[in-house]
């Protein structure tokens, strides 16, 4: 692994990332919202997590800034890198094939929205958001710049614990007591084992 390929595999791994969101956030925007908690607070959470994983990457990407932060290249930790961003778009896909047209940008829930608790939603809440948080991993572990590597563990972990909470009490006033069963039984992020 070369720097130069472990920033191809970065930028492969937003292409995946785009291609998988696209197809079913074109299906899910047809379905009607029935209430909804977005708000200021929302989108500045949301372009935040856009800047920690998409902005301050991309610009290190096309032009190596800052140059400040940068540090040796280690081809094992790229290699680590790839695979975690293999795993990242194989979750990502998996927990988009499950939501279908429950699946929302921010916090909503649509007119016949279903409560998922079955195939990746089994053990764990909220499986895409392990998912962003392997992109972040392997983002960290694909740019060897201390500023670019880690900007994504920042700004989505800015969007995780500012929006998590709010979606759980969302979706309890929704769903009530299927939701509080569905939460003993699961973890947020890692499954529960026990
Ligand atoms: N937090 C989930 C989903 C992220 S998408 C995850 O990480 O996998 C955000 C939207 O998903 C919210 O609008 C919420 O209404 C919806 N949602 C969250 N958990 C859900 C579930 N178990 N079943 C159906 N919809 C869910």
């Amino acid at each position: 692994m070369t720097p130069a390929l472990s920033k191809f595999v970065f930028v492969m791994l937003a292409i995946g990332w785009y291609l998988i969101r696209y197809e079913y956030a074109r299906r899910s925007r047809r379905e009607k919202v029935l209430r909804s908690d977005r708000g200021p607070r929302e989108t500045g959470l949301l372009l935040i997590s856009l800047t920690g994983l998409g902005i301050v990457p991309f610009i290190y990407v096309a032009t190596a800034i800052p140059h400040f932060a940068a540090y040796t290249f280690h081809p094992a930790q790229a290699w680590l890198g790839l695979f975690v961003a293999i795993a990242a778009l194989v979750m990502f896909q998996l927990t988009h094939r499950a939501l279908g047209r429950n699946w929302s940008v921010s916090l909503d829930v649509r007119e016949e929205h279903q409560l998922v608790t079955d195939g990746i939603y089994r053990r764990v809440r909220h499986p895409m958001y392990s998912a962003f948080w392997l992109w972040a991993v392997a983002q960290a572990l694909l740019l060897p710049n201390w500023v670019a590597g880690f900007s994504g563990l920042v700004g989505f972990g800015i969007l995780f614990f500012g929006r998590v909470a709010r979606e759980e009490r969302m979706m309890l006033e929704t769903f009530g007591d299927s939701y509080r069963a569905y939460t003993a039984r699961t973890g947020r992020i890692f499954p529960s084992i026990f």
